[in-house]
């Protein structure tokens, strides 16, 4: 897996998926509208990864040569979950390297006075963080949302946690019901990309 930050183009029916990439701080792509080819195209001329739900989707990017991450998730802390697992999603938020959930721009962290005619009274009173996205305007701070994205990335560390420990168990309950014939000297490898995620 390269080093670099994966880049996304996620299916039309995962809109909050995508706005949680964002907040995430991937870049991510997502069209409320566009045909499957069209979205292979883009991923393949941007590099980006397509995220799916959809069988069809998925066998046509596997056609053309595009990379795609078939979820199998059916909320997002177990899609969150399994693309920290195949892509090394971090499960942390950051709103230093947040982009905009709305638009994908890298937010701006900005002096308070600079949003003063823009946030509700009260709001510019409590926070002194606010983040502003430069190109659709948006202004962000860590309100009371902010547990909940806190506790929603948590369970999906957990979720994540026992994907890991399941796959092991497979692999390991493979290697020894092998008919083969060679000996496993030590270890089996470890499993997928071991602990991909954290803050780096
Ligand atoms: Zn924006």
């Amino acid at each position: 897996m390269s080093m670099d930050r994966p880049r996304f183009i996620v299916d039309s029916m995962l809109g909050d998926l995508a706005r949680w990439l964002r907040l995430l701080g991937y870049d991510t792509l997502y069209y409320r509208n566009a045909p499957d080819p069209r979205l292979v195209t883009v991923a393949l001329e941007q590099g980006r990864i397509i995220v799916t739900r959809d069988k069809g989707l998925s066998i046509l990017a596997r056609k053309k040569g595009a990379r795609v991450i078939m979820l199998r998730g059916e909320n997002i802390e177990e899609m969150l979950a399994e693309l920290h697992l195949r892509a090394g999603v971090a499960l942390y938020a950051d709103p230093g390297r947040s982009r905009c959930p709305l638009c994908n721009s890298p937010l701006r962290h900005v002096p308070k006075h600079e949003v003063k005619d823009r946030v509700p009274p009260e709001v510019y009173v409590r926070y002194e963080d606010f983040w502003l996205c430069p190109k659709c305007g948006q202004v962000y701070w860590q309100g009371s949302h902010w547990r909940k994205i806190r506790e929603t990335l948590e369970k999906a560390r957990e979720i994540a946690d026992r994907l890991a420990e399941a796959r092991q168990r497979r692999g390991s309950a493979a290697a020894t019901s092998s008919h083969h014939r060679i000996r496993i000297e030590g270890k089996a490898p470890h499993p997928l990309g071991g602990e991909a995620g954290g803050e780096g």
